[in-house]
């Protein structure tokens, strides 16, 4: 049973607009609408440019944009319930999944308040070169101008808070473009933005065709910085159109995860169970590759197929349920040709109960197959042993991604290997690669993006530094 119905404007200047014309935003796994969200074309983009660049004129200082920042972290904590729900409804996500979303959201917003405040340059030791001499030098950070955010459907309010609130706390006022599946969380967040205090123009939020508003952003030269989360080809292909912009990529993964001979085998196959399925497999760093030490497989294999088999399917809306639908049709039907096409083991899963995929496990799938090199973005997760740590690293490094991946090991020397060998923006020992938290830097190498999100280092991005050299008397 969907909870929430919510009509919402788009977000320009400071007005809530209605266009006339309106997308129906519908539950994954209901089919119910649960929302409409008015539609932006062209025309909303470039006003809401517009509103962004005049708001830049005149700068908001450090404190007053910590303080908005601070009192959007307390909405979203005495709001819990409804923002919780509303990620559930729009993206079919289990509540008890939302709600960890929620909370982190407050933390986003409370970690960008620190930079907010803690915004500086520093300064340049002239005297270090004898040209230096009699000079002092520092440097200023200067917000890059306005941004354009894009976000994608997976995580509507945290992934849209780690693109707001470092963009608020550096100075930068926005043009957001969120998810067309999931557009409520972003379009409730900018209403907590605005009631915190945020002046017109700041922030504006365009809901509608990606094409049409991401060649607005790519094209208008006002626009600085592209800040993107989404799949690869997109994400690569707005780099490639925005030559001469900041473009910030947040991109795949095929998450491999190495079981050590030496490991906690229960304990790893207790986080492969939770991490390899909750939302469904859709989260960007959702484990999909287990390489097990070949003395330890069967006893991997034995704990882990049960513990997934135990995971509840259902409606999203119940708080008891682990696994959800994907985000539609299209995306069901390919993770299920994906299977189908393995030449692995199908252990358990491996289709449908009522609407939903069931949690698979496929055993020794060929490295070429789609389940092994690509990303899946849906509840499967492959188990393979090996003979050798070494050949668990080769096999997890054998994908263009490059986002997150983990370690199971007792041995410092096993996971200091790993940490150095394994070609991944982060590195998780003994726990599993989907782990995050809003302060670390997260992102990733090769094809998984170039840059790193978390307040700290999103705010470095989305800042120009300026260097000031000053002859003393
Ligand atoms: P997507 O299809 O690439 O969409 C992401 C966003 O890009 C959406 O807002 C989409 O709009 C927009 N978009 C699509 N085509 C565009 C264009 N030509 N110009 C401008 N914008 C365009 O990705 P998704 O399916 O929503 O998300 C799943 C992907 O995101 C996965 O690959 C996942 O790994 C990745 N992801 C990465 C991270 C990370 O932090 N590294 C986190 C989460 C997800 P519409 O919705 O209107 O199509």
């Amino acid at each position: 049973m969907v909870a929430t119905i919510a009509e919402k404007r788009l977000l320009i200047d400071g007005d809530w607009v209605d266009t006339g014309d309106w997308i129906d935003v519908r539950s994954p796994y209901s089919g119910d609408v649960v929302g409409r969200v008015a539609r932006a074309g062209a025309g909303e983009t470039r006003k809401a440019t517009d509103a962004a660049e005049r708001a830049m004129r005149e700068p908001l200082p450090a404190h007053k944009r910590a303080e908005i920042l601070v009192r959007v972290a307390g909405a979203l904590g005495r709001r819990h319930d409804e923002v919780a729900r509303l990620i559930s409804d729009e993206a079919g996500k289990p509540l008890k999944a939302a709600r960890v979303e929620a909370a982190r959201a407050m933390s986003t917003y409370t970690f960008a308040a620190v930079e907010a405040r803690k915004l500086a340059g520093e300064m340049v030791p002239m005297d270090a070169a004898q040209a230096g001499e009699g000079k002092l030098g520092f440097t200023l950070r200067r917000p890059i101008g306005v941004v354009g955010a894009i976000s994608p459907f997976n995580f509507p309010l945290n992934l849209v808070a780690h693109k707001l609130a470092p963009a608020l706390a550096a100075g930068c006022a926005v043009v957001l473009k969120p998810a067309s599946a999931t557009p409520l969380s972003a379009l409730l967040l900018a209403e907590l933005e605005v009631e915190a205090g945020l002046p017109p123009g700041w922030l504006n939020v365009v809901v509608g065709s990606a094409s049409e508003i991401g060649d607005v952003l790519v094209e208008d030269e006002r626009v600085k910085a592209i800040t993107f989360t989404g799949s690869g080809p997109v994400g690569w292909e707005l780099r490639r159109r925005a030559a001469k912009k900041r473009v910030n990529l947040e991109l795949g993964n095929s998450t491999p995860v190495i079981v050590a001979g030496d490991a906690d085998v229960p304990a790893a196959a207790a986080k492969v169970a939770q991490n390899a399925f909750s939302f469904a497999g859709q989260s960007c760093i959702s484990v999909q590759r287990v390489y097990i030490d070949r003395e330890v497989y069967d006893e991997f294999v034995q704990e882990l197929v049960p513990k997934v088999e135990a995971l509840k399917l259902g409606d999203p809306a119940d708080e008891e349920t682990d696994v959800g639908p994907v985000i539609d049709e299209d995306a069901q039907r390919r993770i299920l040709e994906w299977i189908e096409a393995t030449s692995g083991e199908v252990l358990t899963g491996g289709g449908l109960d009522g609407d939903l995929i069931r949690p698979t496990v496929i055993a020794n799938p060929a490295p070429e197959d789609k389940v092994s090199c690509e990303e899946v973005f849906g509840p499967v997760c492959t188990v393979t042993p090996v003979d050798s740590l070494d050949e668990a690293i080769r096999l997890s490094n054998a994908t263009r991604y490059g986002l997150q991946a983990g370690i199971f090991t007792a041995t410092l020397d096993n996971a200091l290997r790993a940490a150095q060998e394994l070609e991944f923006g982060g590195v998780t020992v003994n726990e599993a690669p989907t782990f995050r938290t809003d302060q670390m830097p997260y992102g990733g190498v090769k094809d998984s993006g170039n840059t790193r999100e978390g307040p700290r280092y999103a705010v470095r991005e989305l800042t120009e530094e300026t260097v000031v050299v000053v002859e003393l008397p």
